[in-house]
């Protein structure tokens, strides 16, 4: 057998730990899990009550077109039904617009450090891949424009960026906007869109009417705290989705997911109150950083990228065995940090103090 020569050369996702691996691992009953900036509040309370309804008719197959949903989102976000592609996850969505636009003699720009999943399925569908490295965490967007080619197929931009936290300026996205060749999909993925506080955003929704190159993802995995039903969606002009449904599975996303989705954007109480609980918990951190003379990125989303005087592994071990699990930068690609989901209040101010322990000697 013969797989494909690029796959031999790539490794399959590393995931953050399980929460029950480290239970067994270091013998303790509670785990706090803050390296996959999943939403620590959980999920509306709305579809655990209704919970019990979603699980009707599970031997049909789903709505492949999502129709309730799509008819949701898209008063929702006051776009066309048409403008909407579903995915199994926006993990999902970037990979049909791989699949769709991205072939062996094209390329494909993005940031890097990034979300690695962009760079990931652009390198299956056989692909060229430009990566231009982050200026203190934010897209360098001259640069990625630089780049552009008549075989430039796909830019993602990734605002806030993961891992970074940062977002991308109003002003910085229409001006790149204005520049960008228009034979060139720009892909803003706004996975952490609820948690962004700053008024400086580009309006990628209203965007759309005027950049017919423009797509948008978004997700009910983080804000939403559905992560574990996988749903998420794409925004575009109605000719990009129309080329981007037949590279779509036709059941892609699940009649539960689908119908969890629609009870909980219509939550938005929920949204609210734990994007604000977030934000004040973010803000504790950042003084606590302060305090400490700690580096660290002004991060939009629910997750910060803090720089340490040792490296990230050293940390990371250092809270895992205080059954904190967090990302290292090192597995990330900024050595010495680690990114952090923002957690709850007393779960975050315990962290704080195993942090503090453990640069005992090495703080200015
Ligand atoms: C988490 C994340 C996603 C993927 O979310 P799913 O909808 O769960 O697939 C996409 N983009 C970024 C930047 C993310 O951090």
């Amino acid at each position: 057998m013969k797989s494909k020569e690029i796959l031999k050369q790539m490794k399959p996702y590393k995931p953050g730990k399980q929460i029950e691996e480290v239970k067994r691992e270091y013998g303790l009953d509670k785990i706090v899990k803050l390296a996959s900036n999943e939403n620590p509040f959980g999920f509306s309370p709305q579809v655990k009550q209704q919970l019990p309804d979603l699980l009707a008719q599970l031997e049909k197959y789903p709505d492949g077109y999502a129709a309730t949903l799509r008819e949701k989102v898209a008063s929702f976000l006051n776009v066309e039904e048409e403008q909407l592609i579903f995915g199994n996850g926006s993990d999902e969505v970037v990979q049909i617009i791989c699949r769709t636009f991205l072939e062996p003699g094209v390329n494909t720009i993005m940031a890097t450090p990034t979300f690695p999943q962009y760079r990931h399925n652009a390198l299956i569908e056989g692909a060229e891949v430009r990566e231009v490295p982050v200026i203190e965490g934010h897209h360098n967007l001259e640069e990625m424009l630089q780049q552009v080619d008549e075989y430039t197929r796909v830019i993602w931009l990734c605002t806030p960026n993961n891992p970074t936290g940062v977002h991308i300026t109003k002003s910085a996205l229409n001006h790149f906007m204005e520049k960008c060749p228009s034979h060139v999909l720009v892909v803003i993925d706004e996975a952490y869109y609820e948690y962004v506080e700053t008024e400086d955003v580009f309006d990628s929704i209203h965007g759309l009417q005027k950049h017919e190159n423009l797509m948008v993802l978004r997700t009910f995995s983080k804000a939403y705290g559905l992560a574990g039903l996988r749903v998420g969606y794409g925004v575009a002009n109605r000719t990009v989705i129309h080329s981007l449904e037949p590279a779509r599975e036709p059941f892609n996303t699940s009649t539960i997911a689908q119908a969890a989705a629609i009870i909980a954007l219509d939550d938005q109480s929920f949204i609210d109150e734990t994007t604000g609980e977030n934000r004040s918990n973010k803000q504790d951190l950042f003084a606590f950083l302060n305090e400490n003379k700690l580096d660290y990125y002004e991060s939009e989303a629910n997750f910060v990228l803090i720089h340490l005087p040792i490296s990230g592994d050293d940390m990371f071990e250092h809270l895992l065995s205080k059954g904190f699990i967090v990302r290292s930068g090192e597995a990330l690609g900024i050595p010495n940090s680690i990114r952090l989901t923002i957690g709850k209040k007393e779960d975050m101010a315990l962290l704080q103090q195993e942090m503090k322990q453990k640069l005992e000697g090495h703080l200015k």
